[in-house]
């Protein structure tokens, strides 16, 4: 597929990244198709969209005057049908990989020959997922960060039977989107949650052991290791389920206990304290104001 040929862009989830995701296709001019399995899944995305349009606005970075039009290329549905015009999609659902698997072959009977599937998967093979979607040699990974309209990696994973062409193009397409892509070969986690995820579960065991308070822990990283955010906020801010599911790719493909799960991580995703998206993670969440969990310690204790 020709980046040219490029027009329609489908997303599948309607999450954090989702949503992200989809605000800057439509940002750069694309048309796109954002699909969720609920209505108010897509209501919650809208609302974070139109938030952070006029946040880009308030600093400069987008002309007032675009946003109607950004809006008018977003589409919202719930209906997978809606996507199957789309010369490429960016699957965003949980990371779970048989949700994954089942909605790539989905996309494959209804998509057109040539178009292309991505999946923004934080850890799962890409080369698996790959034969998932039917058409491994039109599939990579396209591993946005959160938040994705902010940062500008976009870390372009390649399958072992991605195309060249494909690769080329995906890489093109993130350049078009004002990103910086970066090749990175398949393997559990990539390169970022290769690194960053045994941080986050290590930070969740050091308060686990009682060594620190949230707080403490999250100071010495920021203010020591120039952090902009400390392990436990930035795994709030990612989603503590999210952590958890990337943990458990790591464990099980790399087979190193090194990569175990904090008990602690599990006893928090278990209570459906998920960070930031819930209101309470290892911080509590109200009023605009973060304040660290007062249940955590008891909980590690
Ligand atoms: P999320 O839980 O916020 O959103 C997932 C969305 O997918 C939900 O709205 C859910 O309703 C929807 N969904 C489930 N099944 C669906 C289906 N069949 N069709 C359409 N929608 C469906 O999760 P997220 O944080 O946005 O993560 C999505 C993916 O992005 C995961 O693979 C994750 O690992 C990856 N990722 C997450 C982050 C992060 O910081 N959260 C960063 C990079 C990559």
């Amino acid at each position: 597929m020709n980046l040219d040929s490029i027009k329609q862009v489908g997303v599948v989830g309607a999450g954090t990244m989702g949503n992200g995701i989809a605000h800057v296709f439509a940002r750069a001019g694309y048309d796109v198709v954002l699909r969720d399995v609920e209505q108010r899944f897509l209501d919650r995305a809208l609302a974070a969209i139109d938030k952070n349009l006029d946040r880009e606005i308030k600093r400069g970075k987008l002309p007032e005057s675009e946003k109607p039009a950004v809006l008018a290329r977003l589409h919202l549905t719930t209906q997978l049908d809606a996507l199957a015009s789309a010369q490429l999609v960016v699957e965003a659902v949980p990371e779970q990989p048989a949700i994954k698997r089942e909605i790539l072959g989905e996309l494959d009977r209804l998509l057109g020959d040539t178009a292309l599937l991505a999946s923004n998967t934080s850890s799962i093979s890409i080369t698996e997922l790959g034969v998932a979607s039917g058409r491994p040699d039109r599939f990579a990974g396209m591993h946005f960060m959160n938040p994705v309209p902010v940062m500008t990696l976009v870390e372009v994973i390649r399958g072992i039977a991605t195309s060249d062409d494909t690769f080329a193009t995906i890489m093109g397409l993130c350049e078009r989107l004002g990103k910086k892509p970066v090749a990175v070969n398949d393997a559990p986690g990539f390169v970022s949650n290769r690194v960053l995820m045994p941080m986050i579960n290590e930070a969740v065991y050091t308060v686990l052991e009682g060594v620190a308070t949230v707080d403490a822990v999250d100071s010495v990283m920021k203010m020591g290791m120039n952090h902009p955010l400390g392990p436990l906020e930035l795994g709030d801010l990612i989603g503590l389920d999210v952590c958890l599911d990337i943990m458990e790719v790591l464990h099980r493909d790399l087979g190193d206990s090194k990569y175990r799960p904090c008990p602690l991580l599990r006893k928090m995703v278990a209570a459906g304290w998920l960070g930031r998206k819930t209101g309470r993670g290892f911080y509590v969440y109200e009023g605009g104001t973060a304040a660290p969990n007062p249940a955590v310690r008891a909980a590690g204790a």
